[in-house]
């Protein structure tokens, strides 16, 4: 293919991007957006494959072939509750792709023609795309353990992680002097010495962070993984993969900063490993009250008693795939006049917008989908908050409990209602694996069940008395 055309390509690709980015950005347009991205991305590969210099073209195209179709069968299989982990796997694979392309263009023997100045560049391009790709994959690979469950969503803090991990961040930072400064063959060792100690920083950095301040960490990685794609791109000399990266990065780092916001956390403490985070009272505080249960029957009772009616849905719904009745249920509601929205708290699920997704997916309108902030003021003139597989997004430890670690983070205060109904299977806790005072107070009341069972009975009662 000619430069030429290829510049084209890339230059068109890259405002696809960006058009996918702003159509990302609100759920009316988030289609739009995707498609955008799917497009820009077959121009980007197609422009890259058939470029100039690139041979190979059939090792390439069965390798395209084998990839893509392992991601549509993963992609179709993963059940909605695991895309997160799904994602944060994703995020590993970037990670590894900058440490591949690194250590493969060190060997590239087309190295040995460049010199002097242009030599160093290459070199530093080279040592710190491996170091952020490093961090990228082993943070990612924790990160999808503890959403997975497979590692506990507990922080790990010890003493002195701190000046470990400065003290590895500068053992790498020698390392890259001599990598840059050494002769060729001597240089793998310092590469390969530091992509260890890179993959160790990035394991202690995420293992830091506790449950409830997870969501940051899958943003911070989702950046992170832009800015090892954007030097993979520096190293392969491919602008399109530096803007592309970028785009990512940047991105992915403001939604950081958005969820650090939302969760009143401070984002450097958050991105530097939870520094400055002390490890709560473990006397937290006691919860006095007694728990009362509601049946089905007695609970659709309360909403035909109701005008207003909030309906607060948390993780469990995506894990019983309850939006469609619930939105079959709101529809009922509606009908006999009631007023009825969804109050979507922005770290709700284990995805940021995982909760939209789920709405949208169900064909909620999404008019009657608040934000937090939105309908936080509206709690205490609302008759019943309905609480549908949520937990810590609704814990008023995090109001007036000190001792809470997820002290300081706001919450939807649905105990501010008249009724507040809890669907959930059990009296566990929800991921950040802390008691919620929530559940003892006198105006709240348990539904015990699967959520879409429940569901679907309080939808049958509510039927069959019109
Ligand atoms: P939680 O994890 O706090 O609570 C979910 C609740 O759902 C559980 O207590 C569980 O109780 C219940 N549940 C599970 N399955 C079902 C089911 N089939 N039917 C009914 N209930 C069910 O979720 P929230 O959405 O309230 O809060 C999100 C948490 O996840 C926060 O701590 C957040 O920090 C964290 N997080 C969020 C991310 C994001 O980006 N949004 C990313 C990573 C972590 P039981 O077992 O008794 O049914």
């Amino acid at each position: 293919m000619i430069t030429g055309i290829q510049t084209g390509a890339y230059v068109f690709a890259s405002i696809l991007f960006i058009l996918s980015l702003g159509g990302l950005s609100s759920i009316e347009s988030s289609k739009r957006g995707v498609l955008y991205g799917i497009l820009g991305m077959i121009v980007a590969v197609a422009a890259t494959v058939f470029g100039k210099y690139v041979q190979g073209h059939i090792y390439i195209i069965v390798a395209i072939v084998a990839a893509s179709s392992i991601g549509i069968v993963l992609a179709k299989r993963v059940k909605m509750e695991s895309m997160p982990q799904l994602v944060a796997l994703l995020h590993s694979f970037v990670g590894l792709a900058a440490v591949l392309v690194g250590i493969g263009s060190f060997l590239d023997v087309g190295i040995k023609e460049i010199t002097n100045t242009e030599k160093t560049i290459h070199l530093t391009e080279v040592f710190i795309g491996v170091f952020i790709g490093a961090i990228t994959f082993t943070g990612s690979i924790v990160a999808w353990g503890k959403l997975d469950g497979k590692i506990s969503s507990k922080s790990l803090l010890f003493k002195g992680r701190h000046f470990l991990n400065i003290f590895l961040v500068l053992v790498c930072v020698v390392l890259g002097v001599c990598f840059v400064i050494s002769l060729d063959n001597l240089g793998l060792n310092y590469l390969i010495a530091m992509t260890f100690i890179a993959g160790l920083i990035g394991y202690f950095l995420v293992m830091a962070i506790g449950g409830a301040d997870m969501p940051v960490v899958v943003s911070m990685l989702n950046s992170y993984s832009g800015w090892a794609a954007s030097s993979a791109g520096f190293m392969l000399g491919n602008d399109l993969l530096i803007i592309t990266g970028a785009l990512v990065g940047s991105s992915g780092a403001i939604l950081s900063i958005i969820m650090c916001k939302a969760m009143n956390r401070s984002f450097v403490s958050v991105i530097l490993g939870g520094f400055g985070t002390v490890s709560k009272s473990s006397e937290s505080a006691v919860i006095e009250g007694e728990i009362t249960a509601l049946m089905h029957d007695e609970v659709s009772q309360l909403l035909k008693e109701a005008k207003s009616i909030v309906i607060v849905p948390g993780y469990g719904m995506a894990v019983a795939k309850a939006q469609y009745p619930i939105y079959e249920m709101v529809k009922e509601l509606q009908k006999s006049g009631k007023k009825v929205h969804f109050a979507i708290h922005p770290v709700a699920g284990r995805l940021p917008g995982h909760m939209n997704v789920l709405l949208a997916e169900a064909n909620v309108p999404y008019d009657i989908v608040m934000e937090m902030d939105e309908i936080n003021d509206d709690m205490s003139s609302t008759d019943v908050v309905m609480v549908i597989g949520a937990n810590d997004i609704v814990n008023p430890g995090a109001e007036d409990d000190p001792s809470s670690p997820i002290y300081g983070m706001p919450v939807i205060k649905a105990w501010k209602a008249e009724h507040v109904i809890i669907m959930k299977r059990s009296m566990s806790t929800g991921y950040a694996g802390i008691e919620n005072p929530l559940f003892y107070k006198t105006n709240a009341h348990m539904l015990y069940g699967d959520a879409k069972e429940s569901v679907d009975r309080i939808l049958g009662f509510l039927k069959s008395s019109q």
